[in-house]
């Protein structure tokens, strides 16, 4: 059965892992920008992370048969210091008309913090000034429903104007894909309207 994975960090798998999920029938994935392992110690880290994301990830992934989108961002567990997050916001721009990137995320809240929330808060605002779609993910630290509750009705407030609704097959680029399997078109998520929501 072929399938899509909607949220897997590749840059952190081996190529064994492409192999096993080509074999599994894996056609295409959408990997979020996340946190390294550890702080980056300068946006230029973002920068070249943004390359690997949009330049070599995909050759990586098409080798296995397997379109690889992404989107890019600042995680909010590197956004407590609002100076260093917007120097790197500053960077996304010119990486979001690569072919394989599909907006901004994985965008959300850590533990919570005002500076987290500012920082979500303008990236959804660079979304919007690039019409672009934005990939929220849960806080892993403190109140995890409480952070949830805090994203979502932040994306719901009528001055973020966010509309949030399901991603469908046609917002992912047609791209051929070289290799033992070609792109096939993705199924229709079978829940009602909404969010959509991925582990
Ligand atoms: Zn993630």
């Amino acid at each position: 059965m072929a399938y899509i994975d909607p949220h897997i960090h590749m840059v952190s798998r081996t190529t064994d892992d492409y192999q096993a999920m080509a074999e599994a029938g894996c056609v295409a994935i959408t990997e979020p920008a996340f946190w390294a392992g550890f702080d980056r110690s300068s946006p230029a880290g973002f920068y070249d992370y943004f390359r690997q994301l949009t330049e070599v990830e995909p050759k990586r992934a098409a080798r296995y048969g397997i379109a690889h989108h992404c989107w890019l961002c600042i995680n909010p567990k590197e956004a407590e210091d609002p100076v260093f997050a917007r120097e790197v916001m500053g960077l996304i721009p010119e990486f979001l008309d690569k072919p394989n990137v599909l907006g901004i995320g994985e965008i959300g809240l850590n533990k919570n913090s005002r500076n987290e929330l500012t920082i979500l808060e303008e990236q959804i605002e660079l979304a919007k000034q690039h019409d672009r779609l934005i990939l929220v993910h849960t806080p892993h630290l403190e109140d995890k429903l409480k952070g949830t509750r805090i994203t979502m009705d932040g994306i719901s407030q009528p001055e973020w104007a966010v509309s949030v609704r399901w991603l469908t097959e046609s917002d992912l680029p047609q791209r051929s894909v070289p290799g033992p399997r070609s792109c096939e078109s993705g199924t229709k998520p079978s829940l009602p309207a909404g969010p959509w929501v991925g582990g």
